[in-house]
């Protein structure tokens, strides 16, 4: 199978996460055999993001889940480095705040959308309203169980607006995340990101991984489709997001709008001012 399609969930899977390898590479040897292609890809991005703020018909909504330690950051990274922060924002999402939860879960998802132009990573995002929610029983199981096709009808009608959607999962094992909360805990640099939940949070792993497996099951559609990218090698990650990104950009059909002024008389004029100098 070729990108895009590598990793894609096609609608009505089943998905079972123990069946993924978070280890597998493909054809790539090591991070050096991607390094050249994976500088092309970042440097097409961008071109590809400009082309979409000039075009400005529709919109690119990327949305990022892990587990904690799962390389969300990273990838954020990676992924707007290249962009033009005047078209390209991050939208995290945190624990809500007493307004936003005075209000559906959605609200504060739908105001922060992309506008015809814009690309926006969402880190984290609506999807936490059925996986920590339901993990942690914050809402009864009626509610967030009737999430799933109220999710799906969102991303459609934000697709049916011209926004194009993307999801990805991150999927690391269990002791890559261990392995990952250790750096932190060495690196001082890292140390801010350590929270106090890490390790309360590993001792739910089975039921967020129940929980990921419903949400991506449920909720990849041909609008909007989950994508289940193998994740402990972080290289892997980056060059399977580009060469995802890339393609599904690529895919749009985008075209530089036509001069909003008559190009001939205005090079006219340009040799016009240039004898007269
Ligand atoms: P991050 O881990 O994303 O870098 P934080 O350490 O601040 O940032 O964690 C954000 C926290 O907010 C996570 O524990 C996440 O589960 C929680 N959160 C996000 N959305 C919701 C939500 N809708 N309901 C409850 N908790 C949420």
């Amino acid at each position: 199978m070729k990108y895009p399609d590598m990793f894609r969930v096609e609608p009505g899977t089943r998905v079972k996460l123990s069946q993924i390898d978070p280890d597998y590479k493909g054809d790539d040897k090591d991070q050096s055999a991607v390094q050249d292609e994976l500088a092309k890809l970042t440097k097409r991005l961008a071109e590809l993001q400009y082309l979409m703020y000039a075009e400005c018909k529709r919109s690119f909504l990327i949305v990022l889940q892990a587990v904690d330690g799962g390389g969300k950051d990273g990838t954020v990274n990676h992924v707007i480095a290249s962009m033009n922060p005047q078209g390209a924002t991050v939208q995290p999402f945190k624990v809500p705040s007493a307004e936003e939860l005075a209000h559906d879960y959605l609200w504060r998802i739908h105001k922060v959308t992309p506008a015809k132009g814009r690309v926006v990573v969402f880190n984290r995002s609506h999807y936490e309203d059925v996986l920590v929610v339901r993990v942690h029983g914050l809402v009864p199981p009626e509610v967030w169980s009737g999430r799933y096709d109220e999710i799906n009808a969102f991303e459609k009608l934000l697709s049916d607006n011209g926004t194009h959607i993307i999801k990805f999962f991150l999927y690391i094992d269990k002791k890559e995340q261990l392995a990952r909360f250790k750096q932190r805990l060495e690196d001082p640099a890292k140390q801010w990101k350590i929270s106090e939940s890490d390790y309360k949070e590993r001792e739910f792993w089975d039921a967020y991984q129940n929980a990921y497996e419903d949400a991506i099951s449920k909720c990849s559609t041909a609008d909007a489709p989950w994508y289940i990218i193998p994740a402990n090698h972080k290289w892997c990650r980056n060059v399977a997001i580009s060469r995802i990104l890339v393609a599904t950009m690529e895919s749009m059909g985008m075209q530089f709008p036509a001069p909003s002024v008559n190009i001939e008389e205005i090079r006219r004029q340009y040799h016009a001012a240039k004898e007269s100098r």
